[in-house]
């Protein structure tokens, strides 16, 4: 399958591709091209012209670093693969960056690149959900700062500007007796997250839960908080049972339906899933 003729610039700086953004504003920004070539493949997307941001040399588009508070620093041109491997990367963004598709995949894709695409199987967002990540981008008239709460908005749709583009994305620093976790039930053919929890908690020193955040992909429309799940841990021990209590919670979810897995299927994996990421986030407490 071959795509429809394009033209292509590729630009040096976020600045040079912003400007090419204003002089054809029906073009599109291309970083690892896995998400946007198969939908240019299947005509899905006929963008006249491509911009390539791959290969900007800024350290802030392509930092896997610690920031001086103690959280991460995240340039939207670091890939799958760098993030999985990544020394200052939170527990549950290696996981779910080492769980995308294939090594290919993982080499080639971006963060940047996923979270702008924003397909609602795809497994980053409940991650930044859980971690109250910032998205950072840069458009015409300057940066601005998108919390991930108010990022993902819908279907394949952002709160991102046609002419903007994501530079990085920052985590807070977790704190003390905190703890992160990513679980999946990956599509048997395309490995995408048929539903995928991710679960942030903080604990004060009487164990008592004092943060809970917790998110689904895969699952609806868009990735989104489980607020029901959430509100079920806040000012109790973490325990097998209150995790069970909590996993179980109805979070009124208006799941998808496809020909893999119903609406019912999907609610009950992300009640599974919560379970086993609160799990696994209990035992990295200990
Ligand atoms: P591109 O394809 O280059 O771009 C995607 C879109 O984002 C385009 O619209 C582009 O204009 C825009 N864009 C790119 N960078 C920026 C930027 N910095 N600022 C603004 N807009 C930008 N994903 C998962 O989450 N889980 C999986 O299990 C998974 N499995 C996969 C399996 C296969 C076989 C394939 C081909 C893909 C899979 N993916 C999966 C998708 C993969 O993670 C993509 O790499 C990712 O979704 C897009 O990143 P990219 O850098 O390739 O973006």
């Amino acid at each position: 399958m071959f795509p429809s003729s394009f033209d292509y610039q590729r630009a040096n700086s976020v600045q040079e591709a912003l400007a090419l953004l204003s002089q054809h504003p029906d073009a599109k920004l291309i970083a690892g091209g896995h998400s946007l070539l198969p939908a240019m493949k299947l005509r899905l997307a006929t963008p006249p012209m491509l911009i390539d941001i791959s290969k900007i040399d800024d350290f802030t588009m392509n930092a896997v670093s610690p920031t001086r508070d103690g959280g991460t620093l995240i340039g939207a041109l670091a890939t799958h693969a760098k993030i999985a491997g990544g020394q200052f990367v939170p527990f549950a963004l290696q996981t779910a960056a080492s769980l995308i598709g294939d090594m290919q995949v993982r080499n080639m894709g971006t963060i940047g690149g996923s979270i702008a695409h924003a397909d609602p199987a795809a497994d980053y967002p409940a991650v930044l959900l859980a971690l109250g990540a910032e998205i950072h981008v840069e458009g015409p008239n300057g940066a601005r700062v998108i919390a991930a709460d108010d990022f993902f908005t819908d279907l394949f749709t952002t709160a991102l500007q046609p002419n903007e583009i994501v530079v990085s994305i920052r985590i807070r620093p977790a704190g003390t007796r905190a703890a992160s976790a990513y679980a999946k039930h990956p599509h048997p053919a395309s490995g995408f997250a048929v539903a995928g929890v991710a679960v942030a908690i903080a604990a004060n020193p009487d164990r008592t839960v004092s943060t809970a955040r917790v998110a689904v992909t895969g699952a609806c429309a868009k990735a989104q908080r489980l607020s029901a799940t959430e509100n079920a841990l806040m000012g109790k021990p973490l325990n097998a049972d209150n995790i069970q209590a909590a996993a179980m919670t109805d979070n009124m979810l208006d799941c998808l339906s496809d020909q893999y897995a119903s609406a019912e299927y999907r609610a009950h994996l992300s009640r599974i899933l919560a379970r086993n990421a609160l799990t696994t986030v209990l035992e990295r407490m200990q």
